[in-house]
């Protein structure tokens, strides 16, 4: 059994990650950074007690308690107008089939066939014309 398979079937029946643990998570990191000036063990201990609690609600097995607890901050968040961008999916991108080459006059995203060489092409929001390299 690889360390792999040994950590799926530890996580099974398990919470896992959501929005909350890696807000504490981000949290953690972000007391530790900021220990790294000021050294002040009473940070070090919040820190600590804050990743704890991320770890121990992963490994949960009481999952509606933890969703509660994940949905409150996200009506937290809804409320304070905080879009989610810690679990945003982004619509997967299709590199297969095409390129993505950002307009040098209005810096939009364009979804281009992905055919190799030099092309010229002309950005259908701002109306710019610009040679683009695919590789
Ligand atoms: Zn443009």
């Amino acid at each position: 059994m690889t360390f792999k398979d040994r950590l799926i079937r530890m996580m099974e029946g398990r919470y896992g990650a959501d929005e909350l643990f890696y807000l504490l998570t981000g949290l953690y990191l972000l007391l530790t950074i900021v220990n790294i000036f000021v050294h002040s063990w009473v940070l070090h201990i919040i820190g600590l007690v804050i990743f704890a609690m991320a770890v121990i609600r992963s490994l949960s097995k009481n999952i509606p308690a933890r969703s509660r607890e994940n949905a409150l901050l996200l009506r937290a968040c809804e409320k304070l107008g905080i879009k989610r961008k810690l679990n945003a999916q982004r619509p997967s991108r299709d590199t297969v089939n095409f390129a993505y080459k950002k307009c040098p006059g209005c810096g939009k995203t364009l979804r281009l066939p992905r055919n190799k060489g030099k092309h010229n092409t002309k950005c259908p929001a701002c109306g710019e014309e610009f040679s683009v390299k695919i590789r």
